[in-house]
């Protein structure tokens, strides 16, 4: 069999870079990691075929630098590059340049990476191709005048939003005409130093969501399945801490309705590569906020449920080759968690950077670590603090639960402080193990107002 790529250039690092050399691995794909100065004793860097030092340990010299990768995959011959998530996963001119030098982009096409990007015209296409949406402004905010009468119209509360927005920034909720006008101008300050554009539109404030959205795989050529949703709805300031497939709110006919909806979205859109639709959920309604054109941290429990290896198959439609899977192939199979395990105390969140002086990952049927870590590695403190991902399978939720419990107790990560005790902590309350929460649930708990 001949590879269909004979190298991929992997364009990140940590757990995820690994992720995607392991697909490259099995695929018969020869690596090449590149990493900045700091990461030269990486996991990613030692199992790959071949690395390149792209630059010192800052992001923007290192992950972000364009030349640098792109030099990196001349140089060594690679015909394809895998971006992973965060960094470049989402810059529509990476995308295109990396096609003008004759390589692959594993992931959409950049036009779709840049209609997606653009929050606004994201839900505007989203209206289009018949995804249900939250309402508010159409297109961005032009005056506090124009903010006030959609509010008006809409009802308060609500949420102002940057049209370059990410990670949560640049949002401020508005709960009366005084607070809309203060908030804007604190959202637009915040989304222009974080996006470098201030753009921002308004948005109907959900009181009591879930965040749940639908994995989605297609090949561009009419080939077009979902792997059904993923809960995310516990979150601390935006960010997501634990996730789970299926959601526990969801009954099988909403799921349906909503995978329905994404797959000829994708379709109409003559989409290709894996990505994901976010949804708010509430009273039995779903209201999109955004689509990520790119693979997902959380992406290991769709896997999970459904036995498909979601790098492998963006590998595969990248490479041009049609989808061989249909949705009546997909069959899900039990529940599955994730927990995202960061260098950070697990109170009051601030990073916790180090050496580790021992390391034990838990096993056994149905657990699955995700994590660059080793014995004596020294976790670098210029990134982001996500060191290693738990995703445990079970037959049944409950099930679940109980493998997570015993897989966290095996856990051993000494020599930094990490969040595991968090998840314990979790994992262990009646509305979480009852699966009756929302996005404000974790913040609650955290600030003692449950
Ligand atoms: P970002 O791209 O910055 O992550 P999202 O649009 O994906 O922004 O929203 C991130 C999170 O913010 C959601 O998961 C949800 O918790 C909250 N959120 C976003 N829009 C709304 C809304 N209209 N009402 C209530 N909460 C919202």
């Amino acid at each position: 069999m001949t590879a269909v790529f004979e190298k991929v250039l992997i364009a990140n690092r940590g757990e995820i870079a690994l992720r995607i050399h392991r697909a490259c691995r099995e695929m018969g794909i020869h690596t090449v990691a590149v990493h900045s100065t700091a990461d030269a004793n990486a996991m990613h860097v030692r199992l790959a075929d071949e690395s390149v030092c792209i630059g010192p340990p800052a992001g923007r010299d290192s992950y972000l630098n364009v030349p640098a990768l792109i030099t990196a995959a001349t140089i060594t011959g690679a015909d394809a590059i895998h971006p992973g998530v965060g960094f470049l996963s989402e810059n529509s001119d990476f995308a295109a340049m990396v096609e003008d030098h004759g390589m692959t982009f594993i992931g959409p096409s950049p036009e779709h990476i840049a209609l997606m990007g653009d929050k606004i015209a994201a839900k505007d296409a989203a209206e289009r191709f018949g995804i249900p949406i939250v309402p508010g402004s159409s297109g961005a905010i032009t005056s506090p005048d124009q903010a006030l009468k959609v509010a008006e119209e809409i009802g308060y509360p609500v949420l102002v939003k940057a049209k370059a927005g990410g990670g949560g920034r640049g949002m401020k909720v508005a709960r009366d005409p005084e607070g809309l006008v203060e908030g804007l101008v604190m959202a637009k300050n915040e989304a222009q130093a974080a996006f470098g554009n201030d753009d921002v539109y308004l948005e109907k404030y959900l009181d009591n969501p879930r965040h749940i959205e639908v994995q989605i795989l297609a090949d561009g050529q009419g080939g077009a399945v979902h792997l059904g949703e993923r809960d995310c709805s516990l979150q601390r300031r935006h960010q997501k801490v634990l996730e789970e497939a299926p959601s526990p709110a969801l009954n099988q006919t909403e799921r349906e309705r909503i995978g329905d909806i994404a797959i000829k979205a994708v379709r109409e859109m003559g989409y290709r590569s894996a990505g994901t639709f976010e949804f708010l959920y509430q009273d039995g309604e779903f209201y999109f906020i955004e689509m990520n054109t790119r693979l997902q941290v959380e992406h290991p429990i769709s896997e999970m449920i459904t036995g498909i290896d979601l790098v492998r198959e963006q590998i595969r439609v990248a490479a041009g080759i049609p989808l061989e899977i249909s949705q009546e192939d997909i069959r899900f199979q039990g529940h599955a968690i994730e927990c995202r395990i960061n260098a950070e105390n697990p109170e009051t969140f601030v990073p916790s950077p180090g050496r580790l002086s021992d390391y034990h990952a838990p096993g056994g049927l149905g657990v699955r670590v995700d994590s660059g870590l080793y014995s004596g590695y020294s976790i670098p403190p210029y990134y982001d603090s996500l060191i290693a991902k738990l995703v445990v399978h079970g037959q049944t939720r409950n099930e679940c639960l109980m493998r997570l419990r015993r897989a966290l107790e095996e856990f051993v990560i000494d020599g930094i402080q990490t969040t595991i005790p968090l998840h314990q902590r979790l994992i262990g309350e009646g509305d979480f193990i009852n699966g009756d929460y929302n996005i404000h649930w974790l913040e609650k708990l955290l600030s003692g107002k449950l």
